[in-house]
């Protein structure tokens, strides 16, 4: 496996927010949304991000973006996309560990994992299967409910995970009448959580 900082990634946009969903909500983080998509979700709000190249993707090496990163004050950097496991994640994590980052994945899980991560928020999508590698690295699985289908559909998925990952319920923000859905259901099954997009509520990127 190549681990080495030689790769070029294919970037749609690095911005500075707060965390909005999920365990680390609220926390200050510098969010690297990298360029591909085939997951292609229906309902997706970044379709920006499915073309690997086009007019909207800039590229820049593992040393580059570590010097970007660091020209902000943050706490964690967020690797996010897109589908982030479309690409080798070795040498960028590699890279900002090097640099003394703290470094948190989002990802559907829909190609083999990789990268050296600090947290790893595993988010699966009925448009693409997981591939197992992600579900010993879940930290945090976050499930997002259009209807009570999708509830099912996350049992099954959180029968393969660790049994001390974290389970969210997140409301795919065009349905919100599945809010009351998820609601009754962490109601009768506590092990999992609530999930709020808080930063579309503040309108904040
Ligand atoms: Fe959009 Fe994420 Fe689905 Fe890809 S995995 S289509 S970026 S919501």
């Amino acid at each position: 496996m190549d681990t080495t900082s030689k790769e070029i990634y294919p970037i749609v946009e690095i911005f500075h927010s707060i965390q909005g969903e999920g365990f680390w909500v609220g926390t200050n983080a510098l969010f690297i949304r990298l360029a591909g998509c085939d997951v292609q979700c229906s309902w997706c709000d970044q379709k920006e991000t499915w073309p690997i190249k086009g007019s909207s993707v800039f590229y820049l090496s593992c040393e580059e973006l570590t010097q970007k990163v660091l020209s902000f004050t943050q706490s964690i950097v967020v690797v996010t996309g897109g589908e982030p496991l479309m690409h080798n994640l070795y040498p960028l994590t590699n890279a900002l560990k090097n640099a003394g980052l703290k470094v948190h994945l989002e990802t559907s899980g829909a190609h083999s994992f990789s990268g050296d991560f600090d947290w790893v928020t595993f988010s699966p999508k009925t448009f693409k299967a997981p591939n197992p590698s992600i579900y010993a690295k879940a930290d945090e699985l976050k499930v997002i409910v259009a209807n009570e289908q999708d509830l099912k559909w996350g049992e099954e998925i959180a029968r393969n995970i660790p049994s001390n990952t974290f389970r969210y319920l997140q409301s795919e923000w065009n349905s919100p009448a599945s809010i009351q859905v998820i609601v009754e259901y962490i109601l009768r099954h506590p092990q999992w959580r609530l999930s709020l997009q808080s930063h579309k509520f503040l309108n904040i990127p």
